[in-house]
């Protein structure tokens, strides 16, 4: 492979490596391929890098796994130096980290921003595959990394008259560039996930009145959000090496904490709920690691979901707003449970109004209103916290065909099939990163973007040092990948809810367990051990065989 990009006979330029989306992901790979030596080009369809972090800019925006690990850990100058103010940094702040990497490493030559790659064929001759871009144009390339993000596909939500609603339309992951001012407007937010449990309150200070419309109450943990102190920035820069360490090869979730030794029901019921109460006044995600079998044993989970369902009813005045904010069709933590800053109390605001759309779903918006119950509730401006199409969203919109002409939507068609969440059999020399069957988004994901960036560059590091030009995931490797996703979440509570990790908020989608559960930990070993067989369970191939097997 080449160190200089260069053109192929028809004048298209040539990479080793195309690259799409400038997320965390994408910039982590451009710069380990840099480093290897590799050509590289990254296309990425905004105008900045961060991905996320640029996209999700709605009031309240934050990271839910406290910035001192939410973080890059490739450069130990970079995570001695970066000072993060907050224990959960808001999105300003992580947009201006990401500019600082991309500038520190010098990343943007190898990016064009404002272009969407549109199309990607695998010509099965040459392993080579033909990348075109919203641009018009067509680049070739060895391998293809899919970074596109598994929450980057912002979801709009098939109601009707919405394109009809005369006041301003913000959905929380398309949110303008420009400063939004709501105040003195009746703002309806549509959607009660994390975006929505973040940005309620902050509207709240700013509008003249906010109606909720909630489908699904959520579990939601206070975040205790607060400045950093230099004696807790000095604590972690001085244990990262462990802290990383532990992360990446010890827990489950790829955050540092305490792993839990006992099950919920081992304890009386005066010591869990002194432990819960503990872990609700520390605040964050490790409210769900105080018990070890809180995902497994729905009478332990029953235990963790009515103390907070008991915290909603202390908090909220209004019993009957209580009650609607009160979980009760999924286990806790069963979705991605939600960390807020005075999201319940602020139904206890005179200007905030909580409307159940699941007993009274919207019928239509009208120019000027919400239908809903046969009652129109006048706004001026409409936020959709209605979250998205996640994991292959983004994945699904580029035309992908691989060999034989068939194309990934088609294979994917019941449900996204991977080996280890990395490739597709089918699909040679494409990479996902955070694909569907990886941890992703059931943990700290920089963690995982980290690891699978890893394993790529080793990968095609392996393929150059033996000559290797073509890779692909075996089918009887994928399978018995895929089933054992399915049945390590099969024997969690998981897939009792309705979840966007299932599909579920996607009306047609088949509804499947995506991501991987096995905990990040031991998900590493089993990629580590892959690699360490020879990369088992996939084919590789060098040039003579290749053209061996086309001219037969
Ligand atoms: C509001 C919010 C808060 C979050 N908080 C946390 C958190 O606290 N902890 C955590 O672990 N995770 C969190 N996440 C998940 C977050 O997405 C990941 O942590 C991480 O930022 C993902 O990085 P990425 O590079 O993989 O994907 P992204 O950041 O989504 O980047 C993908 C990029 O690819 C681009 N792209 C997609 N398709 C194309 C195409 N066809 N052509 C060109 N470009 C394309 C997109 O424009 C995007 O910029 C959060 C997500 C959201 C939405």
């Amino acid at each position: 492979m080449s160190v200089q990009s260069s053109a192929t006979n028809t004048g298209a330029a040539r990479y080793d490596v195309v690259v799409v989306g400038a997320g965390f992901a994408g910039m982590y790979m451009l710069h380990r391929l840099r480093g290897l030596g590799f050509t590289a080009r990254v296309y990425e369809q905004g105008s900045g890098v961060g991905g996320t972090w640029y996209w999700n800019r709605y009031p309240g925006a934050r990271c839910d796994v406290e910035s001192m690990q939410y973080s890059y850990s490739f450069s130990d100058e970079l995570q001695q130096q970066w000072n993060w103010s907050e224990r959960y940094a808001p999105q300003p702040e992580i947009l201006q980290y990401a500019n600082h990497v991309a500038d520190r490493f010098d990343l943007r030559r190898d990016i064009q921003f404002d272009t969407r790659v549109e199309r990607a064929s695998f010509d099965e001759r040459d392993n080579l595959w033909s990348v075109t871009t919203s641009d018009g144009k067509t680049v070739t390339a060895r391998f293809v990394v899919l970074a596109t993000g598994c929450l980057s596909n912002a979801r709009k939500p098939d109601i009707k008259g919405l394109d009809r609603f005369e006041g301003k339309v913000y959905h929380t992951g398309h949110w303008p560039h420009d400063e939004v001012d709501f105040t003195g407007l009746r703002v309806g937010v549509i959607g009660t996930g994390s975006s929505g449990i973040q940005s309620v309150p902050m509207i709240a200070e700013e509008a003249s009145h906010v109606t909720v419309f909630q489908r699904t109450a959520q579990f939601s943990i206070p975040a205790r959000n607060a400045g950093l102190t230099d004696e807790e920035r000095n604590w972690f820069r001085a244990n990262y090496p462990e802290v990383r360490r532990f992360a990446r090869e010890q827990s489950k979730n790829g955050i540092y904490t305490e792993m839990p030794d006992r099950g919920a029901l081992d304890d009386g019921d005066n010591k869990r709920r002194s432990n819960y109460e503990a872990r609700w006044q520390r605040g964050g995600l490790t409210f769900m690691t105080v018990y070890n079998n809180l995902a497994l044993d729905k009478t332990a989970n029953d235990t963790a979901a009515d103390f907070v369902r008991d915290k909603i009813a202390e908090i909220v005045r209004d019993p009957a707003t209580a009650q609607l904010l009160q979980p009760n069709d999924h286990p806790i933590g069963s979705k991605r449970i939600c960390i807020d800053t005075d999201y319940f109390a602020t139904f206890n605001r005179p200007n905030v109004a909580l409307v159940d759309i699941k007993t009274n779903p919207i019928e239509e918006i009208t120019k000027t209103a919400i239908r809903t119950g046969g009652k129109d509730i006048e706004l001026d401006a409409l936020v959709l916290a209605t979250g998205f199409d996640a994991m292959t969203g983004s994945v699904a919109k580029i035309a992908i065909s691989g060999r034989g002409g068939q194309t990934l939507n088609q294979k994917w068609a019941d449900g996204p099939r991977t080996y280890l969440g990395l490739m597709s059999a089918g699909f040679p020399n494409l990479f996902v990163i955070t694909g569907p069957g990886s941890p992703s988004v059931l943990s700290n994901m920089i963690v995982s973007i980290e690891q699978h960036v890893d394993w790529i560059s080793d990968c095609l590091s392996h393929m150059r040092d033996n000559a290797l030009e073509a890779m692909e995931a075996e089918r009887d490797a994928e399978d018995r990948w895929v089933a054992h996703v399915n049945d390590v979440a099969a024997n969690t509570l998981y897939p009792q809810a309705n979840s966007w990790y299932m599909g579920a908020n996607i009306p047609g989608k088949p509804r499947i367990f995506m991501p991987y559960i096995g905990g990040v930990g031991p998900y590493r070993q089993i990629c580590n051990d892959v690699a360490a067989r020879g990369y088992e369970g996939f084919a590789m191939t060098g040039r003579r065989q290749t053209q061996q097997a086309a001219a037969s």
